[in-house]
């Protein structure tokens, strides 16, 4: 079986290294499928294409888009989607744009926790214009020295119910499902052990989402414990939903994981690739 690696980004959403460089890192660690699935954008995918065709690989076009589904903000990652596409083109920009807005609630929220400056140190840290991330302000907290390093920063700064932490409205499932839809792609519901719902609220989301056109869960993730990565695996298959994998790479340093260390999707999932 080929190995898949459908989650990952790159210098134009919050990742450490350009597209092409991300391809050639994924190829060499023997990723034979990868997607890549910035954040609420897809400017990278030609360049992307470029390099995996150097390297032999197949890239699948992807992004992930930020959503937000009663209280809380969910990461659905979309597969094989053209972006050329005018409603999800349309769609992701607007998403972006609330990105800034966004950007500076949490440097005046920062300033408020008598961290200053902080938007012009996160924006420091942009290596695509129109996309902030927290990550690029969890990068500036760590070169102050306010905390040790980018996790220890959402943990203390950027994380619900921290100091740096604002709410904010992404956009909505339907919406993002419609968008998804449009473009000719797969919808994937991204590291779903990683959302403080609870079991019962969980239950509620993926018959949504299946119900709304939703195509899979990722049942592995760098997110994950071993232990969810059963339970999601088992959940895929109760709510008649595919299962996807992704390391999430966003770089050297940075990663839960490293490229091609992801185990095979477990027996009885249907893959998220199942006819591609
Ligand atoms: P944003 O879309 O701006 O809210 O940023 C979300 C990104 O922050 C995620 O995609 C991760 O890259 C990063 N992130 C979120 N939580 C953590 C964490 N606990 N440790 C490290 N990075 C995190
Ligand atoms: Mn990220
Ligand atoms: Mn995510
Ligand atoms: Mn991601």
């Amino acid at each position: 079986m080929l190995h898949y690696d459908l989650h990952c980004h790159s210098t134009y959403s919050d990742g450490l290294l350009p597209p092409a460089d991300v391809v050639r890192l994924a190829a060499s660690r023997g990723v034979e499928v990868l997607a890549l699935t910035d954040h609420d954008e897809t400017a990278g995918l030609e360049e992307a294409q470029d390099a995996a065709r150097e390297a032999g690989i197949t890239l699948v076009n992807g992004a992930e888009l930020s959503v937000t589904w009663q209280d809380h903000t969910l990461h659905v990652v979309a597969l094989g989607i053209d972006p050329a596409n005018k409603t999800l083109h349309t769609g992701l920009e607007n998403v972006r744009l609330g990105r800034d807005g966004r950007a500076r609630r949490i440097a005046e929220s920062l300033a408020q926790a008598g961290i200053h400056d902080a938007l012009e140190g996160a924006r420091a840290y942009v290596t695509s214009e129109s996309l902030i991330s927290r990550t690029h302000f969890a990068r500036f907290l760590a070169e102050m020295g306010h905390v040790h390093d980018v996790r220890d920063a959402f943990k203390r700064f950027l994380a619900p119910g921290k100091p740096g932490y604002v709410p904010h409205d992404w956009t909505s499932l339907p919406d993002a499902l419609a968008w998804i839809g449009a473009a000719g792609g797969q919808a994937v519901l991204a590291h779903p052990g990683r959302y403080r719902v609870t079991a019962t609220d969980m239950r509620h989301l993926l018959a949504e989402f299946r119900d709304g056109g939703g195509a899979a869960i990722e049942v592995l993730s760098s997110s994950h414990t071993p232990a969810q990565n059963v339970e999601y695996a088992t959940l895929a298959r109760v709510f008649g939903l595919k299962g996807s994998c992704g390391s999430d790479y966003h770089g050297p340093g940075e990663s839960w994981m490293e490229f091609g260390d992801l185990p095979p999707l477990p027996v009885g999932v249907t893959p998220v690739w199942d006819g591609w």
